[in-house]
């Protein structure tokens, strides 16, 4: 029986504003969209915080049994500086600064992306799409919308009309904003004089003389609307109906009640069953903006080349501290708070490093199975990974008293605490032993420690014991270490 039947899973769903069990579409099979990063700048911490909530979510998906579909797209056009339907395109505005091809622009900020995902040992989508890669795709949307009576065009461009879509839907349902609210809200309409209303929303714009990133379309060569992208790609992917669509909270609108609104009047039914946010994170307490200096990048964490950080920490430790937090609550991004994550990850990765050599009893003094249901729990209880590391935690203490003789453990239990740490941990929170920041300390000490053996043995030689000193030098050999003696002394490699 696939371990999804045992688990039931409950998710907070932004569209119900509570927990709801997860019942798929498809029994068995999860599809599930995220919106991925617009790709003109280095990626955001506050995006791998949001992408890294999600590989968790997928990771432990898979780990149920569950067959995942996971597609998160790449918005390489059409995303607009403000937010909105005005400004300029964000990835034109970065060509044009550096006197770039945007798609030179795009090509640099995705192999980035990718970079600091694989360092963060992310697993990768089952399908990473790209919006210009799906223009064909949008200009039919359109038409569909159009010809549903939800959308007009003027002057070459096409927008939403939101009125008109609110008169027999809920445009709010959401975000649980109300369309008059948005009325008194919008405060100008220059350059949106096109629209007839200032809530609607752009699905194709007319580009102009100086716009390079423009496709032709009945209307005329331009470019979509950003929120059309997710809705194009989501569907095609995964159906009309699918199980989950995730993002930051920041998209919740106007981005996501955009996407159920443009599915809405094209194919007449709700796109998504559950409506998942991630929340913010913060540094020392405030937003984190370049402009204030109050920021930093992913890289500069795992280097350590950032004043907000007294030293580099490696990436499961970056991941550790992240995921001490569930997923809805904003993270505030401290320097004390990685420190003590680092040590908490080490206490984890050392119980761990136990469990090979403990000795086994013909009892247990701690109930394996309860708590790797309780492990189970937090998880089903919408993803709540600070709970299962209070478990995990506990297991680590359990370990240590096993050790020490002040607990005791049987065999069958012990495989199975095995078994279920390493999905925990590894499997599902993605979390890897191996840390760089510590190989350097690691190497410093080994090279230390061998340049003590290769003086004992020179002290040997002189004292003729040469037993002594072909001890050291073959248990050395054995242990994977050569020495090489040459005229400037004694060198030592790795083998
Ligand atoms: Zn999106």
């Amino acid at each position: 029986m696939p371990l999804y039947k045992q688990q039931e899973i409950k998710i907070y769903n932004s569209l119900t504003g509570e927990k709801d069990v997860f019942k798929p579409i498809y029994e068995g099979y999860v599809g599930m969209y995220v919106c991925g990063p617009t790709v003109y700048s280095n990626v955001h911490l506050g995006n791998v915080r949001t992408f890294m909530s999600f590989d968790m979510i997928y990771r432990y998906l898979l780990h149920l049994g569950f067959k995942v579909r996971y597609v998160r797209n790449i918005t390489d056009a059409g995303h607009l500086e403000n937010d909105a339907d005005a400004g300029e395109d964000r990835i034109a505005k970065k060509a044009r600064l550096e006197e770039i091809e945007p798609m030179e622009v795009v090509q640099r900020y995705t192999v980035d992306f990718h970079n600091i995902l694989n360092a963060f040992n992310f697993l990768p989508p089952s399908i990473e799409p790209t919006a210009t890669g799906h223009i064909i795709e949008q200009i039919e949307l359109i038409k569909t919308i159009i010809d549903n009576g939800f959308a007009y065009e003027v002057n070459g461009s096409v927008y939403f009309d939101v009125l008109k879509y609110n008169e027999t839907n809920n445009y709010g349902i959401l975000s649980k904003r109300k369309v008059e609210d948005l009325i008194h809200n919008t405060r100008e309409l220059d350059g949106q004089s096109d629209k007839k209303n200032p809530q609607d929303f752009a699905l194709w714009k007319k580009a102009e003389p100086q716009h390079i990133m423009r496709w032709p379309s009945p209307w005329s060569d331009g470019f979509p609307g950003w929120h059309l992208e997710c809705t194009a790609m989501s569907t095609k992917y995964l159906g009309e109906h699918f199980d989950i669509h995730g993002g930051g909270m920041d998209l919740k609108f106007p981005h996501h009640e955009c996407e159920i609104a443009q599915n809405q009047a094209a194919k007449g039914q709700t796109p998504v069953n559950y409506w998942m946010h991630a929340n913010m994170l913060i540094m020392n307490g405030k937003k984190m903006a370049k402009s204030t200096g109050n920021f930093i990048l992913p890289n500069e964490i795992f280097s350590g080349d950032n004043p907000h950080i007294t030293k580099g920490f490696s990436p499961s430790v970056a991941r550790f501290f992240m995921l001490q937090a569930h997923y809805r609550s904003v993270l505030d991004f401290t320097n004390d708070g990685l420190l003590a994550s680092e040590k908490g990850f080490n206490r984890l990765m050392e119980a761990i490093n136990l469990l090979d050599s403990l000795p086994t009893s013909t009892s247990s003094t701690f109930n394996v199975p309860e708590w790797k249901q309780f492990c189970y729990d937090a998880l089903n209880d919408d993803f709540n990974s600070p709970i299962l590391i209070a478990h995990l935690f506990e297991a680590a203490k359990y370990i240590n008293q096993i050790k020490d003789a002040k607990a005791s453990i049987t065999k069958d239990d012990l495989a199975e605490l095995k078994k279920a740490i390493h999905a925990f941990v590894f499997d599902i929170m993605g979390l890897e032993e191996l840390t760089t920041t510590d190989n350097k300390g690691t190497n410093e000490k080994l090279t230390g420690t061998v340049a003590l053996l290769i003086k004992l043995r020179q002290e040997a030689r002189a004292n003729k014991d040469f037993a002594l000193s072909d001890q050291i030098r073959d248990e050395l050999q054995d242990l994977g270490i050569q020495l090489k003696d040459g005229k400037d002394g004694t060198s030592f490699s790795l083998s």
